[in-house]
């Protein structure tokens, strides 16, 4: 079973607007910071993941961790969501 993580309402609740999303390759490492407006309240980080690709190596699959910095951040693009 996959680790479980909060819920994207529960984030939201403690005034994270954002997430980082992790590519799962070690190799390729690549990571990004993703606006999780379109994600809804019931869903956990962890539910998003397997649904995920790698803009930069194209491997399905990702880490998903709350962004607490986004406030200082603009949002830079997205990761592909299917
Ligand atoms: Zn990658």
């Amino acid at each position: 079973m996959p680790q479980q993580k909060i819920t994207f309402g529960e984030m939201r609740t403690a005034g994270v607007r954002g997430v980082l999303v992790y590519c799962s390759d070690y190799q390729c490492s690549h990571s990004m910071a993703v606006l999780a407006d379109r994600w809804g309240d019931d869903l956990r980080l962890s539910d998003i993941e397997p649904r995920l690709v790698c803009t930069a190596c194209g491997k399905r699959g990702a880490d998903v961790r709350p962004d607490f910095n986004w406030h200082i951040k603009s949002p830079i693009g997205g990761m592909g969501y299917r």
